[in-house]
This record gives structure tokens, C-alpha cells and sequence, in this order.
């Protein structure tokens, strides 16, 4: 028998649309083409990716917009730099079963896909082996069976790559095989997709996510307030419309969001659209990506400026995860 021809979801056709030619990317936006030579270079290292509907949010001609920023491939990624290495997060010691990340008591982070939907410049897996960690069926049952065997596990992470990029289909599939191990009460979803691509939150996934007796909490990520418009609001009201908390984890990067106005502004238009700050990431020392780097100290000023500003619910927690730690570590510890 024939099995049917699975049309593709209208966010799968628009992601299959994704930029990954630099010159195009700059004759679009009307940049400078001298740009493009140092871009080929650097897509050597780590491709570029832009799905259409970040394009649209980038002003054109400005080579300084915060989004372009993020994903345009730039000649400072081919300087090494002392200290800024391959894996800054040693998560390759930290996986009891592959695809599986166990190195906090409570919750196991397991990398669905190696995907994304958009390739940021300053990703600290920019240099992750992910063909090596592509998750089949035999690999997800070792997962299963990995947290059925620990009772202590009481939540589950979705991570990538960004595992919204897999389809409604495969993520149904995965909630219930999880929703049958008892001990387990949570279910996150991290993922950059509600902004990159408004469009995958689907009503097909958000019915996955109101029905499963987990509880979700979607942490999303976006770096400056101008990620956020009408399309992302939208998407995150139909997540919470389908029961998930919505939090945001993002990443302070120079030239990018390293001022207090911006910071302001990001947790201001994140909360609009219900979204409530979670982490602000200090860099990871990932090699390429050293020209984003903003130092500890100025990181913390930052803050403290931020939480003389807002309300304590609309500053994030100042974090960096140092290997070997049992958790995240908080740069101010009365943040705790
Ligand atoms: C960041 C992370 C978590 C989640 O930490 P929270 O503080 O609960 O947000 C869990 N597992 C791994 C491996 C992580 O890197
Ligand atoms: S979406 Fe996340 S995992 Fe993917 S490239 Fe960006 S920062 Fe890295």
C-alpha cells in the first residue's frame, strides 16, 4: 500500500526558504558587498542560516542592526583568541547515553536534533558534532529507559539544535513515550523557533501541549527587543492559551544588548507580550565568537543598573554555566 504524501506544515515550506548565501543576504538588506568575502570565509566554520520572517525585522542598510548582527557571518570569527575553545561546556562528559545531557540533580536535557532554524554567530555549539548525535528510535529508547531507571528525574528538557524543528508528528510521539514514566512532572521546551519562525507555533502543536499531563514551560530566546513583534506575540499567546509558561533566556552580547536601554526595552516588550525574563547569559568562551564577549564586571553593573530600574520580576538572573557546577552560576548571588 501507498502510504499518503505528507504535505509539509506552512513553517516547515517557510523554513525551507532560509538564507544561506551571504551575498544574498547583503544585496537584499542593500549592505555593503565588501562584506562578502569575510562572510564566505567564515561560513566555512559555521554556515550561515536567516529564515524570511527575521530578515523582515532587520532594517536595511544598517550593518550595525542588532539582528543582523546575530546572524550575519563577520571577519573577526577568524581570529583565535586564546581561551575561547570548541566545547566551553565539556558536555561531552556529561551524557550517560547519547543524546542525553545529566549534569543537574532533577532535570536531563536531551538534544532532539541538531537543527536549527537560524545559525547565531556567537552559538556555543557552534563546533558540536551533531552528526554524530543524530536521535534514533534505539537511541530514544536508551533515553527512556535511562530516566524510567532514576526516580529522582522529575523533569525533562527538549534541546538542540532547536527541537521545534522536528514535526508535530515526532513531538507527539516523544511527549506520550514520556508521559508514561511516572516520576516525571515537567516537560521544557527550549527553543528559538516561537521568534525565529512565529509560524511553527501551530494549533496542532499547541493541542500536543494542552493535553499532555506534564506540565510545559517554554523557555524561549530572544536578545533585543526588536525580535519580538505582533507575530511573536501572537505565537506566545496561543502557547499560553495551551497552559505553557512562557520564559525568556538570553545571552549578553556586545554590540548587541550590552546597554541598559536595551536591556530595559528587551525585558519591557518581552513582558507585553507575556513573557517573563528568566537567564541573561554571559558568553561563553566559544571559539569564533570572542568579539561578542563582555567582561564579568561590566556584565554585573549592567544588572545592577537594570534592577534599579525595573520591577525585581523583570530582571533576569545573571547567569554562566562553569563545567562541573550543580547548577548554573549566579554572577550576583542575591539574585538567587
Ligand atoms: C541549563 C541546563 C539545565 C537547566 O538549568 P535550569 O537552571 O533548571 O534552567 C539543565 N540541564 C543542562 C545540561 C543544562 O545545561
Ligand atoms: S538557536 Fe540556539 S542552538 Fe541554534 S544556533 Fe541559535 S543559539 Fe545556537
Amino acid at each position: 500500500m501507498n502510504s499518503p504524501v505528507q504535505m509539509p506544515d506552512h513553517w516547515q515550506t517557510v523554513l525551507s526558504q532560509t538564507i544561506s548565501s551571504p551575498a544574498q543576504l547583503i544585496s537584499y538588506l542593500e549592505l555593503p558587498e565588501s562584506l562578502s568575502d569575510k562572510a564566505d570565509q567564515a561560513c566555512l566554520e559555521f554556515a550561515m542560516r536567516v529564515p524570511k520572517p527575521w530578515l523582515d525585522r532587520i532594517e536595511k542598510g544598517n550593518i550595525n542592526d542588532p539582528l543582523l548582527k546575530q546572524i550575519l557571518p563577520a571577519a573577526e570569527e577568524l581570529h583565535q583568541v586564546p581561551g575561547f575553545i570548541t566545547d566551553p561546556l565539556a558536555e561531552k562528559e556529561s551524557s550517560p547515553t547519547q543524546g542525553l545531557i545529566h549534569k543537574y540533580q532533577g532535570r536531563v536535557l536531551v538534544v532532539l536534533t541538531g537543527a536549527c532554524a537560524i545559525n547565531c554567530r556567537y552559538c556555543f555549539r557552534r563546533h558540536f558534532p551533531y552528526q554524530e548525535n543524530k536521535l534514533g528510535p534505539e537511541q530514544w529508547q536508551a533515553i527512556l529507559d535511562y530516566i524510567q531507571a532514576d526516580t529522582s528525574i522529575s523533569e525533562v528538557i527538549f534541546s538542540g539544535g532547536d527541537p521545534l524543528v522536528s514535526s508535530d508528528k515526532r513531538l507527539q510521539q516523544l511527549v506520550q513515550d514520556l508521559e508514561q514514566i511516572p516520576h516525571l512532572q515537567r516537560l521544557r521546551i527550549h527553543s528559538r523557533l516561537p521568534v525565529v519562525l512565529p509560524q511553527r507555533v501551530t494549533a496542532n502543536l499547541c493541542s500536543i501541549l494542552e493535553k499532555t499531563r506534564l506540565n510545559v514551560v517554554t523557555v524561549i530566546h530572544s536578545n533585543h527587543a526588536n525580535e519580538i513583534d505582533n507575530a511573536v506575540a501572537q505565537a506566545v499567546t496561543l502557547l499560553k492559551q495551551a497552559g505553557c509558561t512562557v520564559l525568556n533566556q538570553a545571552v549578553l552580547l556586545r554590540g548587541i544588548n550590552d546597554s541598559v536601554e536595551q536591556l530595559k526595552a528587551l525585558s519591557e516588550t518581552l513582558f507585553q507580550a507575556g513573557i517573563l525574563p528568566y537567564y541573561l547569559f554571559t558568553f561563553d568562551p566559544v571559539k569564533g565568537a570572542a568579539h561578542f564577549d563582555v567582561p564579568d564586571s561590566e556584565a554585573k553593573q549592567l544588572i545592577q543598573q537594570l534592577q534599579a530600574q525595573l520591577p525585581g520580576y523583570l530582571v533576569p538572573k545573571l547567569a554562566r554555566e562553569i563545567p562541573g557546577q550543580p547548577s548554573k552560576t549566579l554572577l550576583i548571588p542575591e539574585q538567587g
